[in-house]
């Protein structure tokens, strides 16, 4: 019979798999002597078996859970849904990766108005009836809202209903009454929303708390988060059963959430936040605004002690930074979680060189520690430093994520999405953010919230995303309703403008322009580390000179892919373009082509000279022409005045170059093959601009690589190889000079792929072009496929969006297969990827694996890829 249920004295923290984060660290904890209430985890395997059976726990699990709550019981002396001494328990999430706020939690359980009915008669201290009823409240607020979801807000109405008829601002002046009162509405309201009465048995809510979390597991703000992080749906989620210990039992209480070291910039200092007389919820929900952690000594001075050596001595267990929940009841500490804290990009980078120079870490180790994803908020960009200057803040609130950002300001997060999709960069103002907000948290620039710290769920969500965010500014008086808040005497209302720093917590009005991140450091000593063990070299996808100095500045070792077509989009250029694609004959093509002739040269010697020395691979013209047509009438009169022809015979032209199916149509290396003579300007610009970079420095070996893309059967490839040489070696010969250069082809359509044996006799390299070879293979346009995916993710028949993350199984099988046929026919060929994948850890890491020779990707990229790269070849060598 399969073991579905560890008490925490019987796991260990290499039970990630099995017990979920949590319960392994939990189990850790317990088993190096902190004092963690004795409670029992539920293996994510029974999640699995609860998806199974239907979405039901069956009884053999049921039955391992029951006998988990007898050992409970005896551990702690208590009894679940006793009079006499009755046991409350947490049931919370915990998945094998940790994904904050994502899934549900339930507090306080096994309270009934019997148990609540002997807890006061059992204790005749005045302060704790009000202490049960505020349980009792809480309890059948977060039961109701979780595990039958029932809305929180009617509840909370009754709150603030509450509060206003007592007159009074906080939770913590109602009295034990008014919370007596509270509960009574609750169940009251319960009732009325459901039908039937609230479960006063504790079994009965316990077992419907269980399957609440493990739903949880399917609900659709974890499904996006874990597509996000890269997180198997198949892993499940794990249930931790913990007796309760009370934050909110008195003045003598309270509760905390820490970090051993600053997760926003990573200084080694205990960072955190306590309430007094509070539950755990308190905190991270942000609806009261918490103290900071060193005044936790004054209040509680011998378990701030006791918390400080706790601390230090799970740094020195782990090796690394901790966040930790804890409570205190009546003077004593309790631990109720440990993890390995989330960070800001620069805290990452901070934390692993600190930890490297104190002899907890290897360069290998310190290398594994960052999330290549997290690197991007760092070269994000911040506010242009002269505008800042000038500009006076509005208001301040914690800078709770770094970066900067401005836009028009939105009061939902449906809104953030909807004025998005129309191209607005919108800023998300909230009172407070919760977890069901996270699409339009994703959608906006920045977010700004009135109310919580820096552990509150907008300040740990966007911290993850690398979205800017500044939290709890206290001083905005909202009006959520009618969608405007006022802020320094200003009135903001949907649509105005408004800037925020995520670093400072600086709030401005208007907008103030961002410029590029400049990098520390910090990032230039992990990036060593990771070039000092990765095997793939790192290319950027690069059509501009400027993008090719980004790429080289972020250590890009060349240029992957050249789209040629991506030169053409200024006036000047479309206009030569569009004469070469609207011309009747092959002379008429051939002028145009001349005039596009010098702009490509000069173009290519700009890059040649940017990469210094380094590989540049030119792609030949590729997409369907159709794309670059005029559709504006005074375009198109434009060009029938240049080709001396009139509107009737361009639109006709125009109407020609229509196709049904233009991304399987007349583009890649069939427009060769129909116009020789664009292929071989382009031989001339590249060989051309080689010759006088390669003059112009003769300490740099330039061999240019050509790039047939689009490609299918050899003899396509062969056709155009053969006057593309033929143009090349003329030109060399006509300068007098030596020049290498290589001809090879994207391996982007499945044929190229299942064919090449034969395809590598005729080339000198391969690139995946992983974009459009995903879309042949799967059979669905990569323009197009975002109509319908969100349906596939729905029925669980994909997880990820296959353009973002390789396909592994099926294109990845693609690649290995090309590699394998077409190494041992041309043992010098060298394979690299361009599709966007390249710039993806995961796919990465597979590219690794395959024994790809270089990964290309977008400019900005490039230390992700170094980061990725470094990280499989570390993982492979374990
Ligand atoms: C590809 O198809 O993966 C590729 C890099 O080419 P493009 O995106 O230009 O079609
Ligand atoms: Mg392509």
């Amino acid at each position: 019979m399969a073991k579905w249920v560890y008490l925490f004295s019987e796991g260990n923290a290499s039970m990630r798999e099995l017990l979920g984060g949590k319960g392994a660290n939990l189990a850790e904890m317990t088993k190096i002597g902190l004092p963690v209430p004795q409670g029992f985890t539920i293996t994510t395997e029974a999640c699995t078996q609860y998806y199974e059976d239907g979405r039901k726990i069956n009884d053999e699990i049921m039955a391992q859970v029951m006998e988990g709550v007898a050992k409970m019981e005896e551990i702690n002396g208590k009894k679940f849904g006793d009079h006499k001494n009755p046991l409350l328990v947490s049931v919370r999430s915990g998945a094998r990766a940790s994904m904050p706020g994502m899934m549900d939690t339930i507090l306080n359980l096994g309270l009934n108005d019997d148990v609540v009915a002997a807890m006061i008669a059992g204790n005749p201290d005045p302060t704790f009836e009000r202490f049960v009823y505020d349980s009792y409240r809480r309890f059948i607020q977060m039961f109701s809202d979780v595990v039958m979801e029932v809305g929180k807000k009617y509840f909370e109405k009754l709150i603030d209903e509450m509060k206003e008829a007592k007159g009074v601002k906080t939770d913590i002046e109602l009295t034990a009454a008014d919370l007596k009162t509270l509960a009574e509405q609750f169940k009251a309201e319960y009732k009325n929303q459901l039908g039937s009465d609230f479960p006063a048995d504790p079994v009965e809510q316990l077992k419907l708390a269980i399957e609440a979390v493990f739903r949880s597991w399917d609900n659709p703000r974890a499904n996006v988060y874990r597509r996000d992080n890269d997180i198997p749906y198949s892993w499940g989620t794990a249930v931790n059963v913990m007796p309760m210990v009370f934050g909110n039992l008195n003045d003598q209480s309270g509760t905390g959430v820490a970090f051993t070291r600053d997760p926003a910039t990573g200084e080694n200092k205990l960072m955190g936040e306590f309430l007094i007389n509070a539950q755990g919820e308190d905190v991270v929900a942000g609806v009261r605004t918490p103290m900071p952690i060193a005044q936790m000594e004054e209040e509680f001075p011998e378990a701030y002690a006791e918390f400080i050596k706790v601390c230090e001595l799970l740094e020195n267990h782990y090796h690394d930074m901790q966040d930790m929940e804890f409570t205190v009841e009546n003077k004593k500490l309790y631990m109720l979680q440990c993890r390995n804290g989330k960070r800001t990009a620069p805290a990452a980078l901070q934390i692993a060189c600190d930890l490297v120079d104190e002899g907890h870490k290897t360069e290998e180790e310190a290398v594994l520690m960052i999330d290549p994803r997290n690197l991007d908020t760092l070269l994000h960009p911040q506010f242009d430093a002269k505008t800042l200057k000038a500009a006076t803040p509005i208001g301040k609130g914690l800078g709770a994520s770094p970066g900067a950002a401005c836009g028009k300001v939105v009061f939902t997060a449906d809104d953030a999405v909807a004025w998005a999709e129309k191209g607005e960069k919108v800023v998300l103002v909230r009172l407070e953010t919760s977890p069901e907000d996270i699409t339009g948290m994703k959608a906006a620039q920045g977010i700004l919230t009135v109310r919580g710290g820096m552990t509150s769920h907008a300040a740990v969500v966007a911290r993850g995303m690398g979205t800017c965010c500044v939290s709890g500014c206290g001083d905005i008086l909202m009006d959520e309703e009618n969608k405007k808040f006022t802020l320094a005497g200003q009135v903001f209302t949907e649509g105005s403008e408004i800037s925020i720093d995520g670093t400072t917590g600086n709030i401005y009005a208007g907008i103030i322009p961002t410029v590029d991140a400049s990098i520390d450091g910090n990032f230039g000593r992990v990036m060593g580390w990771a070039d000092k063990f990765r095997k793939l070299k790192v290319r950027t996808n690069a059509d501009t000179p400027a993008d090719a100095k980004k790429a080289r500045e972020l250590g890009a070792e060349g240029i992957g892919l050249c789209r040629t077509e991506h030169m053409f989009f200024e006036e000047e250029r479309i206009a030569a373009f569009r004469e070469m694609i609207c011309a009747d004959t092959v002379e008429e093509r051939e002028t145009a082509l001349d005039k596009i002739l010098p702009y490509q040269q000069s173009d290519f010697e700009k890059l040649y000279e940017a990469l210094e020395g380094n590989p540049v691979c030119i792609r030949f013209l590729d997409p369907p022409l159709h794309e670059f047509v005029p559709t504006e009438d005074a375009d198109i009169q434009k060009l029938a005045d240049a080709q001396g022809k009139t509107v009737e015979q361009i639109r006709a032209i125009i109407d020609s170059l229509h196709e049904f199916n233009p991304m399987m149509g007349h583009r890649g290396c069939r427009l060769a093959v129909t116009y020789p003579e664009i292929a071989k300007m382009q031989t001339k610009a590249v060989i051309r601009a080689a010759i006088n970079v390669s003059k112009a420095h003769p300490e740099w070996t330039i061999k240019p690589e050509i790039m047939i893309p689009l490609v299918g059967e050899v003899k396509e490839l062969k056709y155009v190889k053969n006057f593309v040489v033929e143009t090349a070696d003329a030109e060399i010969a006509a300068a007098g000079v030596n020049l290498e250069y290589e001809v090879g082809t994207m391996i982007e359509i499945p044929r190229a792929a299942l064919t090449a044996d034969e395809i590598a006799t005729e080339a000198d390299f391969f690139c995946f072009g992983t974009n459009d070879l995903t879309q042949m293979a799967f059979g669905f346009s990569r323009d197009d496929a975002g109509k319908f995916l969100g349906a596939y993710y729905d029925a669980k028949i994909y997880e990820n969006d296959p353009f973002a993350k390789l396909d592994q199984t099926g294109v990845g099988k693609l690649m290995d297969m090309a590699i394998k046929l077409g190494r041992p026919v041309n043992p010098a060929l060298h394979v690299g990827i361009c599709g966007e994948h390249g710039g993806d850890p995961s796919s990465v890491e597979f590219c690794h694996k395959l024994g790809l020779d270089y990964v290309s990707c977008s400019p900005y990229r490039v230390p992700i890829a170094r980061l990725a790269a470094a990280q499989a070849a570390i993982s492979e060598a374990r």
